[in-house]
C-alpha cells in the first residue's frame, strides 16, 4: 500500500521534518495519557482527542499504526486520596480509569492497541532501575533510587533547558514538578507508611516514579526505541526530558523516539486549565450544558495542536453552529438518496474522478500531511461545502448523480479524520433537536443519579421540561420521553 508524505514539527529538533517511520505497516506511537484519580477535564481531552487526529490522519495516509496510552494509576494524588477514602489503589482508581474510557467513547476516540497501566508493569520498572543502576546513572539513598543527571550528558537536550545552573546531588522526590527545576529525580521511592501502596521488588520494598512508568511502558511494549511520542506541552520538562534520560541511558545505542510532538494547553482567560487551579470543566459539565459530544469534538480538535485554544462557551457555541450548517448540507445531500458503499474504512483507498473533488482530497490531505494542520483542513471542507451547496441549489449539468455520490464519499473521508458528521437521515422531532440529542440528555441524567448528583438530574429534566419535552421514569428504571401537548 501506498502512503502519503508526512512532515511533523519535532520538538527534538526544533524543526519540521519528513516522517520516516522505521515500518510504515507498524508505525509505533506512545503519548503519555491519565492519571486516573478524577474526571479528565476538558484541557486533558484536548490532548487524547491530539492523539486521535494524529491517529485518524496517519490511517488515511495509509499508515498501519501500533498505539499506546499508558493510565497512571499509581502516584502521590491517588495514593493519598485511597489512604484518606479507606479504599486500596486499585478500588479508588477503578471508577475513574472507567470515565476516561467513557469520556474517550462519548467522544468518538478510537481505540489504541494498548492501555498499559502503571501497576501492572511494574517488573519492567524495577528491570529499567537496575539497567541504570549497573551503567553507573543512579544511585540510592534512604532506600530511594535517583537518577544522576551530571552523570547524562544530553541531559536537557530535549526540552533545551539549562542545566549549567545545577547543583550536583540535589534530589526531587515528589510526583509533582516544580517546572524549571533541574534536579536528579527519584526513580524508585521506599515505602514511608504502613499505608502506602507499595511492592516488594528485587530493588525493595517501594514504588516507582511517575517518570519510570512510561520509559518502562515502551520497552515493555515495543522492545526498542518507538516513532512517535506525543504529551501535552507541560509535560516536556520534565517528565519527557526525564523519561528521554531514563530510556537513552538504559539503552544509549538505539534512537528512543524518531520524532517528538507537543500539543499546546487549552486555556481558560488567557490561563492553562488545570485541576489545581480550578478553573475547568470536565467533559459531564459541559454536556449537561446541553452541548452534543460531536460539538465539543469539533471545538476541541478545530485549532492547530500546536497553537493554544482559549476556551469559552460562547466559541463552543460558534462551533456548533459551524458544525450544524455543515450537518445540513450533508442531510441535504442524503435526501438525494445517493448510492455510496460505506462498508469501507479505507478511506485513503478512495479515489474521486470529479475534478474539483480531486483537487479539494488532495488539499485536505496534503494539510493534514503537514504537521496536522487542521484549520487549513477544515478551510478545504469549507470550500467543500460552499461547493455542494451552489451544486444543490443549481443543479450540476454534468452528471449529476455521479457527482453527488462521490461528495457523499468525500464527506465520508473527511468524516474518518473528524469524526463528528451524522449519515442518517434528518428524523423530525421538534424543531431542530434530534431525537439523538434527546437521548444523549437522558443519558446524562441517568449517569448523574447513578452518581447522586440529584441537582443536576432534576436540572436536565426541567431544562428539557422548558423546551417541551417530557421525562416519564418506568417501573423498571427506564426513561421515556414525549412532546409536551
Ligand atoms: P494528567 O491526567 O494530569 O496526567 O494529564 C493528562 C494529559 O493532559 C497530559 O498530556 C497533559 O499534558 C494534558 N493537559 C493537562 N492540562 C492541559 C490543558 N489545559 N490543555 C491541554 N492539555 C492538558
Ligand atoms: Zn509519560
Amino acid at each position: 500500500m501506498t502512503t502519503i508524505p508526512f512532515f511533523f514539527q519535532n520538538t527534538k529538533s526544533g524543526k519540521k521534518e519528513p516522517f520516516q517511520p522505521k515500518d510504515p505497516n507498524s508505525v509505533t506511537i506512545y503519548s503519555c495519557g491519565p492519571t486516573v484519580y478524577n474526571f479528565a477535564h476538558i484541557g486533558n481531552i484536548r490532548s487524547f482527542l491530539f492523539v486521535d487526529v494524529l491517529r485518524r490522519a496517519l490511517l488515511l495516509g495509509g499508515y498501519k499504526l501500533n498505539q499506546s496510552m499508558n493510565i497512571t494509576d499509581i502516584d502521590d494524588k491517588i495514593i493519598k486520596e485511597s489512604i484518606k477514602q479507606n479504599v486500596s489503589v486499585e478500588e479508588f482508581t477503578k471508577p475513574w480509569t472507567d470515565a476516561f474510557f467513557k469520556d474517550l467513547e462519548t467522544l468518538q476516540v478510537q481505540k489504541l492497541e494498548h492501555y498499559p497501566k502503571a501497576t501492572e508493569s511494574i517488573d519492567d520498572m524495577v528491570t529499567l532501575v537496575e539497567t541504570l543502576q549497573s551503567n553507573g546513572l543512579a544511585y540510592e539513598r534512604d532506600g530511594n533510587v535517583y537518577f544522576s543527571i551530571q552523570k547524562f550528558n544530553q541531559y536537557g537536550e530535549l526540552s533545551k533547558i539549562d542545566v549549567s545552573g545545577m547543583k550536583s546531588g540535589v534530589r526531587y522526590d515528589a510526583d509533582e514538578y516544580e517546572k524549571d527545576d533541574v534536579r536528579d529525580f527519584v526513580l524508585w521511592k521506599n515505602q514511608k507508611t504502613k499505608e502506602e501502596k507499595c511492592w516488594h521488588t528485587r530493588i525493595g520494598m517501594g514504588r516507582p516514579g511517575w517518570h519510570l512508568e512510561c520509559s518502562a511502558m515502551i520497552r515493555k511494549i515495543y522492545g526498542t526505541g518507538i516513532d512517535i511520542h506525543t504529551g501535552g506541552i507541560d509535560l516536556l520538562f520534565p517528565h519527557h526530558e526525564n523519561e528521554f534520560a531514563q530510556s537513552v541511558g538504559a539503552y544509549p545505542e538505539e534512537t528512543f523516539v524518531g520524532t517528538w510532538l507537543h500539543c499546546e494547553h487549552l486555556l481558560v482567560d488567557g490561563e492553562k486549565m488545570s485541576k489545581s487551579k480550578g478553573n475547568f470543566y470536565t467533559l459531564r459539565d459541559i454536556l449537561n450544558k446541553g452541548f452534543e459530544p460531536r460539538a465539543i469534538r469539533f471545538h476541541l480538535i478545530s485549532a492547530h495542536y500546536r497553537s493554544k485554544l482559549n476556551f469559552s462557551l460562547g466559541k463552543l457555541e460558534e462551533s456548533k453552529v459551524a458544525l450544524d450548517r455543515i450537518q445540513n448540507t450533508i442531510f441535504r445531500l442524503l435526501e438525494l438518496n445517493p448510492s455510496v458503499d460505506l462498508n469501507t474504512n479505507d478511506w485513503n483507498q478512495i479515489h474521486f474522478t470529479d475534478p474539483e473533488i480531486q483537487t479539494l482530497d488532495s488539499d485536505f490531505l496534503n494539510a493534514i500531511a503537514d504537521d496536522l494542520n487542521v484549520p487549513k483542513a477544515l478551510a478545504t471542507l469549507y470550500e467543500f461545502v460552499r461547493l455542494v451547496n451552489q451544486s444543490l441549489d443549481q443543479t450540476k449539468e454534468k452528471n449529476a448523480d455521479e457527482f453527488f455520490k462521490q461528495c457523499l464519499g468525500f464527506f465520508y473521508k473527511i468524516n474518518s479524520l473528524f469524526a463528528v458528521f451524522s449519515f442518517e437521515k434528518q428524523k423530525e422531532t421538534l424543531d431542530g433537536i434530534s431525537e439523538d440529542w434527546i437521548l444523549d440528555q437522558i443519558a446524562n441524567r441517568k449517569l448523574a443519579k447513578q452518581n447522586k448528583d440529584f441537582a443536576t438530574a432534576d436540572n436536565i429534566r426541567k431544562e428539557l421540561e422548558k423546551i417541551g419535552i417530557l421525562l416519564t421514569d418506568t417501573k423498571e428504571g427506564n426513561t421515556t420521553w414525549k412532546k409536551a401537548q
